[in-house]
Parts: C-alpha cells; sequence; structure tokens
C-alpha cells in the first residue's frame, strides 16, 4: 500500500447566483467577496484583485478563508489516520474494521511497506491470525485486535480552508511523522493547484522527488 489523496469536493457559487448583483464564480471569489464585506460596497467594487487573500492572510487575517471547504480522499497507515484525526474542527469517515472483512486482502496491498524484511513478514503473520480467527468463525471486530499500525486506512475528511493552512503547516513540516509528511504534502499539493491565492504561503519542505515513506 502507498499513501494516496484525492481532493474529492469543494465549495461552489450557487449555479442560479444573479451575478450581476453577486460577482461570484468560484471559492475563490467568495473568500475575497466576504473579506471586502469588512470594508463595505465601495470595497466590492473592486472585486478580482484575488492578491488581497494573501494580503489578508499575511495580516493575520484569516477567518475569510474559512468560507471555503474542501473534502479529500486519503489513504494511509492506521499510523497516520490515528494522528489525522486529532484535528478537531475537520470532519471524518472512515472504513471500519469493525463491518469490513480483510481476510482476502493481499499483504502488500494491506500494509504500508517501509522496507524492513522483517517488519512486513511480522505484518505478514498478522494477517494470517486475523484470516486464520476469521475462518474459525471469529467476528471481525475481534480479529481486529491482531492488526498492526501499518495496516491501510481509507477515510474521507473534511474541512475549511483555514483549518486545512492549520493542518498542512503542523503536518507538512520535517518535524511530523514521515508518512504524514507525504499525505500532507499530497493534500497541499491538490489545494495548492486549484486554490493558489489560499495556499501560496505554505511552502513545501521535501521535494516531489524527495517524498518517501523514509
Ligand atoms: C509533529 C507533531 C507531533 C505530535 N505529537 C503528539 C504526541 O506525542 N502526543 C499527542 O497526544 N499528540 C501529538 N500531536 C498532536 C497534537 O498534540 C494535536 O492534537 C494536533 O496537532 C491537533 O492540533 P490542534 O489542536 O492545533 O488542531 P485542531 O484540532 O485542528 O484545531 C485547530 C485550532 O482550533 C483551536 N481549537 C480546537 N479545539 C479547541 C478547543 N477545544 N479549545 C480551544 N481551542 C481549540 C486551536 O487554536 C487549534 O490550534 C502531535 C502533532 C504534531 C504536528
Amino acid at each position: 500500500m502507498i499513501p494516496y489523496v484525492e481532493l474529492l469536493a469543494y465549495t461552489q457559487i450557487n449555479p442560479d447566483l444573479d451575478t450581476t448583483k453577486f460577482p461570484l464564480y468560484d471559492v475563490l471569489d467568495l473568500i475575497e467577496y466576504s473579506g471586502r464585506w469588512d470594508y463595505g460596497p465601495k470595497s466590492l467594487t473592486k472585486m478580482g484583485n484575488r492578491g488581497i487573500i494573501q494580503r489578508w492572510i499575511g495580516s493575520g487575517e484569516e477567518s475569510m478563508v474559512e468560507m471555503g471547504h474542501a473534502v479529500i480522499f486519503i489513504q494511509c497507515s492506521r499510523v497516520v489516520s490515528h494522528e489525522i484525526v486529532r484535528h478537531r474542527l475537520a470532519s471524518f469517515q472512515q472504513e471500519s474494521q469493525r463491518y469490513v472483512d480483510y481476510s482476502a486482502e493481499a499483504p502488500e496491498d494491506f500494509f504500508l511497506d517501509i522496507g524492513e524484511p522483517e517488519a512486513m513478514a511480522s505484518n505478514v503473520a498478522a494477517l494470517e491470525t486475523y484470516n486464520r480467527l476469521i475462518a474459525g468463525g471469529e467476528k471481525k471486530q475481534i480479529a481486529r485486535y491482531v492488526l498492526p499500525n501499518a495496516t491501510r486506512v481509507r477515510m474521507v475528511m473534511g474541512a475549511n480552508f483555514r483549518e486545512w493552512r492549520h493542518i498542512l503547516k503542523l503536518r507538512m513540516h520535517t518535524s511530523a511523522q514521515p508518512e504524514m509528511q507525504i499525505v500532507a504534502h499530497g493534500i497541499h499539493d491538490k489545494l495548492l493547484a486549484k486554490f493558489p491565492e489560499a495556499f501560496e504561503d505554505i511552502k513545501p519542505y521535501l521535494e516531489a522527488g524527495e517524498r518517501a515513506v523514509r
């Protein structure tokens, strides 16, 4: 298994909006528009200058960035899922080891390979024990106790842009778990590509080629 992320959804403008009255075409317009209301109608006549979003961020004003929301699919190990759910302002839904039967899984798809043959052998042995328990009639919610931290988790995580910015600053840092850094850099790549003015000040610590699990 390799860590993997995808941008599933993000804030869209009401397609029926009267744009002669509300000149909004995408989420970055919405952020700019919301922030400009601080300064009243005169500022709204200057719509279309998204550079102001980074100026607000640079001066510590981020509440308008909360108007954007993004939902990300994440595939990672149980190590990283355990860490990422600590971000309390985000919303989560994740695959349940209580309901899903993993006995047909191939070890290379089911475990993060940290490059230590001894570790993968231990994971394979754990999966074999899991399979024996399931074959013996044990419930999935009980058999799962033998699964290791390297076990694959798939989840959907949603947060507003301000919270994503907070998460990315913490989790892209070189002090974060190496796999977490990969996940966070992947999320940043996706968000930066779509919403540059909301994420361009958050600088990657790792080049794309350096993003290995260890
Ligand atoms: C490198 C690294 C190492 C870590 N190591 C450990 C560890 O060893 N052990 C451990 O237990 N955790 C560890 N953590 C997790 C860490 O303690 C936080 O739980 C996690 O980063 C979430 O941070 P947060 O509370 O800022 O974020 P979020 O939950 O994303 O909240 C965002 C912000 O909202 C505000 N906020 C949210 N909830 C409240 C609240 N109830 N009251 C007031 N303000 C609130 C705060 O300003 C907060 O910063 C580690 C995190 C990192 C990045």
